[in-house]
């Protein structure tokens, strides 16, 4: 059950952190597996990395998804790669803090251009792809924060994130009858390199809030990326899953065990 092998799968974002988590689990499973993100060398030694795990193919594609031709081309290679396009993980993300009261134009467009346009870019360079594939999979990262919590600084970011499940929703209903799913998985606080940017401090605080005691991996979120690509989902569409470790349960701190 849930078998993902020989299927082909593009994660954006796929050099680092949870895309990365992502496609190492797709490649585990015996997935030809794309990568793609804006450096060239993270994307090389993430395809090293890659290559040593399961029997599929593993290619990078340099893309930034905030553009659209770029998402055409990067689909274009995709396709060329591999034939076709199963899976399309919109992961790609980015998370700069900008208090409200400083916030500027620039740093708004920014994470709404990357988190959004980017999601609707990918989808849309894919579309042709998924809908040839006949059981094509959307598995977009939103986040806990902005669909379910907040946290101060990140307004900007939490807007983006409640709007991919906007764009989910009604994707899902008009990609349905092209036997497509479109879900999105909700990340708590997962330990990755953008993460640990934010600081000791943070990752600590956080910890404490986390009722299973402990951050999150990006394998965490692979596993439920692969669930929601498998065949046995695919009566499942337009839903939003937290993986948070029980992050977003308590009521107050006192609610987590120590
Ligand atoms: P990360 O470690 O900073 O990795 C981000 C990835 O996205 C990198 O591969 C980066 O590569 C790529 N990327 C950024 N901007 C891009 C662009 N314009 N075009 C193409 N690729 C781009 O971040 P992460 O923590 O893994 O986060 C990944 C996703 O999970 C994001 O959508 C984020 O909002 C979401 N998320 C994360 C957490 C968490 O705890 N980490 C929690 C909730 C949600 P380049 O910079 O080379 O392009």
């Amino acid at each position: 059950m849930f078998s993902v092998a020989d299927r082909s799968v593009l994660v954006t974002g796929g050099s680092k952190g949870i895309g990365l988590g992502i496609a190492s689990v797709f490649a585990t499973a015996g997935a030809h597996v794309a990568i793609a993100a804006r450096s060239q060398s993270d994307l090389d030694s993430a395809v090293t990395q890659l290559d040593d795990l399961g029997e599929g193919r593993v290619i990078g594609v340099r893309a930034d998804v905030s553009d659209r031709d770029s998402c055409t081309a990067m689909a274009a290679a995709v396709v060329d790669a591999f034939g076709g396009i199963d899976v399309l993980c919109a992961n790609a993300g980015i998370f700069p803090e900008a208090p409200l009261k400083t916030m500027t134009p620039a740093q708004l467009s920014e994470v709404l251009d990357v988190n959004v346009k980017g999601n609707v870019y990918s989808v849309q360079a894919c579309l042709d792809a998924l809908i040839a594939s006949g059981r094509g999979r959307i598995v977009l990262t939103s986040s806990i924060t902005g669909p379910i919590t907040g946290f101060p600084g990140w307004t900007h970011y939490g807007a983006s994130k409640a709007a991919q499940l906007g764009f989910m929703r009604t994707a899902a209903i008009e990609l349905a009858p092209h036997k497509i799913t479109v879900n999105a998985v909700l990340p708590g606080n997962i330990l990755t390199e953008g993460l640990q940017d934010l600081g000791e401090d943070y990752l600590a605080g956080m910890a404490k809030a986390i009722p299973a005691g402990a951050l999150g991996t990006p394998a965490d979120i692979g596993y439920t990326a692969v669930f929601l690509a498998s065949d046995e989902a695919g009566y499942l569409t337009g839903q939003s899953i937290a993986v948070d470790g029980g992050q977003v349960l308590p009521e107050s701190p006192d609610a987590v065990t120590p």
